[in-house]
C-alpha cells in the first residue's frame, strides 16, 4: 500500500482524488502528491530502510505508488569522496553523487522508474515525453520493461549520442524542428488528444516524486547526516525541490535530527533564467531563448523555475550560471581528477562547484555534495580536442624513438 494520500495544488491547496492530472482546475498551478506522515513514520525506521533492496525502491514506502514496480535497477548509486578534486577546489568535504551509473546513465530513471509505475496503475497503454534527450532513454527502457508503447519527443538538435541511446529501446521517436518548449509545448496538445501516460505532463507529480530519493539516498550513504550544501542542474528545476523536500521529509519523519542543507542550483549561462531571476531579486521567471551545449539543461521557460527559486532562497543556498567553455573545463577537471566522465550538465556543475568555492561561498569544510546526473559518453563531441594520441609502429624502437624520452 501507498502512504500517498491525495494530490494538492501547490498555489491554492485545492485537493484531488490520485489520477493522471498536472494541474489545478482553480488556478492552473502544478500539483504535487501529498502523504500520510504520521501512518508513514509508524512504519519506518533507519533498520528497516536499510534491510531494503539495493535500489531506489528501498524506499518505496515513501513513494506514491501501489502496483508492482517497474525496476530496471535504478537507484542506490555511489556517493564518492572526491579528495582530488577536493584538494584542487580547496574543499575538504567534497562527496560527488555519481547518477550516471544508472541503466540508461542519467538521473531520469529515478523519476520515470515512478511515473510508469503509475501509467501501468491508471491502465495506460502507451507512455510519452517531451525530452531534451535523457529522459526519452529512460521513458522507452522502462515501457520496454513494462511491456508498454512508447511515443518520445525530442529537440532534432539532440547530439547524435543521445538518439542513439533512445533508438536502442526501440520507441517511436519523433524529432521535432524546434527548442525543447517548442517540443513540450506541441506535447501539451498531445496530451490534450491521445490518452497517453505523458510522463512529464498528466503524470508529472508522480514523476517529480522520482527524484526525492537522490535526497533520500545521500543522507542514508553519508550515515544519517544531510549535507552542508548541494550543488545541483537545473532545467525545468523540477528535481531541485524534489530533493529539498526530500530531505525535508526525512526530518519530518524523524529520520533525521535537522536539515541546514543550503541548496545551490546550477544553469548555463545561454539558458540561465532561474539564475537570473535570482540575481535580479526577483521571484519571476523571465523566459530565454537558451544558446548552450548543455542540452540536458537548455530549458528556456522552466516549468518549476518558481519553486526552484523559493528553495534557493529559503535554504540560504544560491544560483550560479556558467559558461559553456568553463563547463567544458569542468568536465575535463572530474574525469582528470576523479575519474567520472560526466556529460556537459555535469561539468557546469563541477564548473560552478569551482566557483562557489573560490569565492568562499561554499566553505572549506562544509560537507557539499555535487550532483553528477547524466553520463559523458552520450556527449563526447564536446571533448574530441582530447583525443591527441601517440602513434608508433608495432615495435619496440619504435615506441622508444617516440616516447623513450618521456617514460
Ligand atoms: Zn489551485
Amino acid at each position: 500500500m501507498s502512504y500517498a494520500r491525495a494530490l494538492r495544488c501547490r498555489k491554492c491547496g485545492q485537493e484531488y482524488p490520485i489520477q493522471p492530472i498536472n494541474l489545478c482546475d482553480f488556478c492552473l498551478s502544478p500539483l504535487e502528491v501529498i502523504y500520510d506522515y504520521k501512518a508513514m513514520a509508524k512504519e519506518l525506521s533507519r533498520e528497516k530502510l536499510a534491510g531494503g533492496p539495493l535500489s531506489m525502491w528501498r524506499y518505496r514506502d515513501m513513494l506514491p505508488v501501489e502496483g508492482k514496480e517497474v525496476d530496471i535497477g535504478t537507484g542506490f548509486t555511489p556517493l564518492v569522496k572526491a579528495e582530488n578534486l577536493g584538494r584542487e577546489l580547496g574543499l575538504d568535504e567534497l562527496y560527488i553523487k555519481n547518477d550516471c551509473l544508472n541503466p540508461t546513465y542519467s538521473f531520469k530513471d529515478r523519476p520515470v522508474s515512478v511515473a510508469v509505475t503509475k501509467a501501468q496503475e491508471f491502465g495506460f497503454d502507451t507512455v510519452a515525453c517531451a525530452s531534451t534527450g535523457n529522459l526519452a532513454a529512460s521513458v522507452a527502457a522502462h515501457a520496454i520493461k513494462a511491456n508498454m508503447k512508447a511515443y518520445v519527443f525530442v529537440p532534432s538538435s539532440v547530439e547524435s549520442g543521445k538518439l542513439v541511446g533512445i533508438a536502442i529501446y526501440n520507441p517511436t521517436l519523433v524529432t521535432v524542428n524546434g527548442s525543447y518548449d517548442d517540443v513540450n509545448r506541441l506535447c501539451g496538445r498531445l496530451a490534450e488528444r491521445y490518452n497517453w501516460g505523458f510522463i512529464n505532463i498528466n503524470l508529472r507529480p508522480y514523476y517529480a516524486e522520482g527524484s526525492k530519493t537522490l535526497g533520500y539516498e545521500v543522507v542514508e550513504q553519508l550515515g544519517w547526516h544531510a549535507p552542508d550544501c548541494v550543488v545541483y542542474p537545473a532545467g525545468s528545476g523540477l528535481s531541485f525541490t524534489r530533493i529539498w523536500k526530500g530531505l525535508d521529509e526525512l526530518a519530518m519523519l524523524g529520520l533525521i535530527e535537522s536539515v541546514n542543507t543550503h541548496m545551490y542550483l546550477v544553469q548555463a549561462a545561454g539558458s540561465s533564467p532561474i539564475v537570473n531571476a535570482f540575481q535580479a531579486g526577483s521571484l519571476h521567471v523571465n523566459p530565454v531563448e537558451p544558446d548552450t551545449i548543455a542540452k540536458s539543461i537548455a530549458i528556456g521557460n522552466p516549468a518549476d523555475g518558481y519553486y526552484a527559486l523559493k528553495v534557493a532562497r529559503e535554504s540560504r543556498g544560491g544560483a550560479c550560471a556558467v559558461t559553456d567553455d568553463e563547463l567544458i573545463a569542468g568536465m575535463k577537471l572530474l574525469a582528470q581528477t576523479e575519474g567520472i566522465f560526466a556529460e556537459a550538465t555535469g561539468g557546469a556543475v563541477i564548473a560552478a562547484l569551482k566557483k562557489l568555492a573560490a569565492s568562499g561561498t561554499i566553505k572549506k569544510n562544509e560537507l557539499t555534495v555535487a550532483f553528477i546526473t547524466g553520463a559523458g559518453p552520450r556527449t563526447q563531441e564536446i571533448v574530441s580536442d582530447l583525443v591527441q594520441p601517440f602513434t608508433v609502429k608495432p615495435s619496440l624502437e619504435s615506441f622508444e624513438e617516440v616516447l623513450g624520452a618521456q617514460v
